[in-house]
């Protein structure tokens, strides 16, 4: 097989991994999509191939696998056998580049300890994303590592939309509206000139609607505002976290509630959002087929505060000439594209519904003023990317090759 370049999205107990192969004319090719799972509890290691076909699926028991690290090795030992070499680098997903990290990024062990100064800013995420990079960095140190980041796109945020009402000096020890799903952002900005020219330079809103939820507003495909801010907690609502909330209601849980910290964050990471509001569950499809009352007021609630933050990025880019759907629900979830549509219908938003029934690219109306797309996302395919850019800079001796 050609060179490689893995890419890896580390969470809590898994890690997901895509291969892609560095072809002819540097096109990155998908090769294996998957997923090592259960670690610490029923490890397994799971992969399919380009058509979809089985290309692993290995379980462990908890003593053979019980630490990332020996997850790890599972998936190097895989990697060597079924590619024929290791990849010639790494691309890692990694939620929080704080102010400073503005690009991906090769990682040495002096950036390492730089982005863990981050963890307060993402203590959920960022802790699970910087292990691996650690464990290569100390196994396979002439393994090249290239952190992206989900913030870096939105790091050119005017300084009025970056900061909060607070005193300066909360500001300049990094307490700021950063903005996530940067990847997917960027990947939708790159993918608009090919499948949508005519709004590509314009004012686009793009909706980020999966599991975690976001919206970008995008000129002239820079990100200029988000829905999101300090952290994922922020904007739209989401499967398992409210996103926007007064400050005071955690006040309150903490003063009248005896909450701790700890309490409040797991309930707003875990217990909110869709989840919380239905009583039912966190999953759009779930909702979607429910005849309980409580899941069609959720999803009218998540539709109406797209609307809503819809109405406040049209309003931060000076008018609203495209609007994008992306991700898990925002690919597949025609109902909730149209609750969306309808309540932003005053800016002259209109959908087809033969098309957004067929999740079509356009489905906007002729008769719409703003045109709206479903265009998927591929967040890998953008880490893949930025890893192989990274690497063509970087002076590549043939031995790390081996
Ligand atoms: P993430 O990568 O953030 O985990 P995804 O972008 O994969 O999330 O989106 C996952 C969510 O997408 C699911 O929780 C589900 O609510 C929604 N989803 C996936 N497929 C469909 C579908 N066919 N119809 C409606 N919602 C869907």
């Amino acid at each position: 097989m050609a060179d490689t370049i893995l890419v890896i999205n580390a969470g809590s107990s898994s890690i997901k991994f895509q291969l892609f192969a560095i072809e002819p004319g540097e096109q990155l090719d998908r090769r294996l999509k998957g997923q090592i799972e259960g670690i610490g509890t029923r490890p397994r290691l799971f992969a399919n191939d380009a058509n979809g076909e089985c290309a692993v699926d290995q379980s462990w028991t908890t003593d053979e696998v019980s630490e990332l690290h020996q997850a790890l090795e599972k998936l190097v030992v895989f990697l060597r056998e079924y590619v024929g070499s290791l990849p010639v680098a790494i691309g890692h997903r990694v939620v929080h580049g704080g102010p400073e990290f503005i690009e991906p990024t090769l990682v040495n062990s002096w950036i390492l300890d730089h982005l863990l100064r981050f963890v307060p800013l993402a203590p959920l995420h960022q802790p699970n994303n910087l292990a691996p990079i650690r464990i290569v960095l100390e196994r396979l140190p002439h393994l090249l590592q290239v952190a992206c980041f989900d913030t870096a796109f939105h790091r050119h945020h005017s300084e009025i939309a970056d900061r909060y009402a607070i005193p300066d000096r909360f500001y300049r020890e990094g307490v700021r509206r950063y903005g996530f799903h940067g990847l997917s952002y960027e990947y939708i900005a790159l993918r608009l000139p090919l499948v949508a020219p005519e709004i590509a330079d314009d004012r686009v809103v793009v909706a980020h609607l999966g599991s975690g939820a976001s919206m970008c507003a995008l000129k002239g495909g820079k990100s200029i505002e988000s829905s999101m801010g300090f952290t994922a907690l922020d904007g739209l609502p989401m499967g398992t976290r409210p996103g926007q909330i007064d400050a005071g209601v955690v006040l309150y849980l903490m003063n009248e509630k005896g909450m701790t910290v700890k309490d409040v964050e797991h309930f707003l990471y875990h217990d909110c959002g869709l989840k919380g509001l239905s009583g039912i569950s966190n999953d759009v499809r779930d909702l979607l087929t429910s005849v309980d009352p409580k899941a069609k007021m959720a999803l009218d609630y998540f539709a109406y505060r797209i609307a809503l933050f819809g109405g406040m990025l049209a309003t931060a880019l000076g008018g609203i000439d495209g609007l994008v759907f992306t991700a898990g629900i925002g690919e597949n979830a025609p109902t909730i594209r149209q609750a969306v549509a309808d309540r932003m219908s005053c800016f002259g938003i209109k959908l087809s519904e033969v098309a957004n029934a067929k999740n079509e690219l356009c489905i906007s109306s002729e008769s719409s003023r703003v045109t709206c797309y479903v265009v998927p996302t591929d967040e890998e395919l953008m880490i893949a990317r930025h890893t192989l850019q990274v690497l063509q800079k970087h002076e590549m001796p043939e031995e790390r090759r081996a």
